[in-house]
Parts: structure tokens; sequence; C-alpha cells
């Protein structure tokens, strides 16, 4: 039984004391147990104080995005190695939004993806096509390779361990949302590929998120299906109230 995995992407959005309100008035509601995890995905200026206000909880802390290199000459970056170092767990790669607007690409987030493993960070990868990619029929062959580009050298056991978020960028942010169906079945097009890339039993561990306008009004259908292990969310995130109905779906 693979656990559940709800994370909220904050984005580019609360300030300080939003951040931490956020964080006092989920971490002693989000369940405790072994069917879902909380994760929150936060902008880099609050994660220090977010690790610290979470601290004993089950409200996990990650970054939205990060730099491959442990240290060096990159003005504005932020390493895995400074991730881990104050406590955070999981980090956010290949958004749609960074590769849109911020030159990301599928050999970055490889290499984003070993950087995370050699620091002990969980990799949430995420994966989806347009709408005209999905109008022209090239979903699955686009997911595939981005999920293949994606895992490239990754062992067995570091792929067992990462989270893939199928998010069809035609469905963040617009209100849009994948049927349930159409999330599955490129989710299970994807644990398809993990089977063939690397092995029957990584393709049962990895977990796979769908992302794409989710709420507490469509998390139970979407949920529900046989290869959907959670969601990556936004819009829906952002509020305390809201993000907890979204993990107590997955409990
Ligand atoms: C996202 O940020 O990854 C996302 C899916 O956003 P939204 O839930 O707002 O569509």
């Amino acid at each position: 039984m693979r656990k559940k995995v709800i994370a909220g992407n904050w984005k580019m959005n609360k300030v300080l004391a939003e951040a931490e309100q956020f964080i006092a008035d989920t971490k002693n509601s989000v369940p405790a147990n072994d069917k879902v995890e909380s994760v929150v995905c936060a902008p880099f200026v609050y994660l220090a104080a977010l690790v610290d206000k979470a601290a004993g909880s089950d409200v996990k802390i990650a970054a939205q995005n990060m730099h491959f290199e442990d240290d060096g000459a990159f003005t504005g970056e932020v390493s895995p190695v400074m991730l881990k170092d104050i406590g955070v767990t999981y980090v956010v790669l290949g958004h749609s939004e960074r590769r849109e607007y911020f030159a990301e690409t599928d050999e970055t987030v490889n290499k984003k993806a070993h950087a995370a493993f050699n620091h002990g960070l969980t990799p949430i990868v995420c994966v989806g096509e347009t709408l005209e990619q999905r109008e022209s029929n090239e979903t699955m062959t686009l997911v595939e390779d981005q999920v293949k580009k994606a895992l490239a050298g990754l062992s067995e056991a570091q792929v067992k361990e990462t989270i893939i978020a199928y998010e069809p960028i035609w469905a963040i942010g617009t209100g849009k949302t994948a049927t349930s169906e159409q999330a599955n079945e490129v989710c299970t097009h994807i644990r398809k590929v993990v089977a063939e890339a690397v092995s029957a039993d990584a393709a049962e561990a990895v977990r796979i998120q769908y992302g794409g306008s989710v709420k507490p009004a469509n998390v139970d259908e979407l949920l529900s299906q046989s290869d959907i292990d959670g969601a990556l969310v936004g819009g829906a995130s952002l509020e305390a109230d809201s993000f907890l109905k979204l993990v107590e779906a997955g409990a």
C-alpha cells in the first residue's frame, strides 16, 4: 500500500506572518498515520522559520526548486546543502512554471534529482503536457520522455523514493481539472514507464501525484483512482482549512 502524499505548493504567495500562521493552524490537525503525508512547499525565504514552526509535527517542509550544485558562484541560487542544513526534507523539481519561465529542462531536472538524493532530500518531479500537446495526442510520449530523462541514472532504491507529479499544464491554475479517468490514465502510463525503465518493484513503490486545480470538491474522486497516490495543489492549498480537507481525503 503506497502512502498518499498531499503537497501544497504556495508558489510566490504569503508574507512571513501568514506562512507561520498556516503552520500554526495545521500542525496539530494533520493526520499522523501511515496513509497520508502532508507537505508544504514554501518560498525559500520562509523555509527555516517554517521548519522550526512545524517541528514535532507531521507537516513536512519542501522547497519549490533548488540548484544542482552544492555551492559556488551562482548568484541568487539555493543549493541542496543549504536546504538539508536547515531541515527541509522535500524539493519540487521541474514544475511547469519553472520550465516555462526559468528555462528548466529535463537535463537540469535530472541533475537536480541526483543532487537531491545526494543530500537526503526527496524530489517531487513534475511532468505534464500543454493543451496543444494533448490535442495532438502527444501526452503519453511527452510524459514518458520527461519521466525517463528525469530519472536517468538514479538507482532503483532512489526511484522507489521519488515522487512524480503528473500535472497537465492546461489544468494548472485554470480551474479545469483533468477528469479522474484522464488523470489516472496518464499516471498508469507513468507507472508502466517506470516498470520498463527501472523495475516492477520500483513501479510498485514510486508515488505518483496528480496536480491541476485539485480542490476539496474533487480530491476524493482523484485519490480513489488506482494509480493516483496524492496531489500537488496550488490555489486550494493556500488556506489552512482547505489544505486540511485535502489531507484528510488522503487519510
Ligand atoms: C501547482 O501549483 O502545481 C498546481 C497544480 O496549481 P493549482 O492547484 O492551482 O492548479
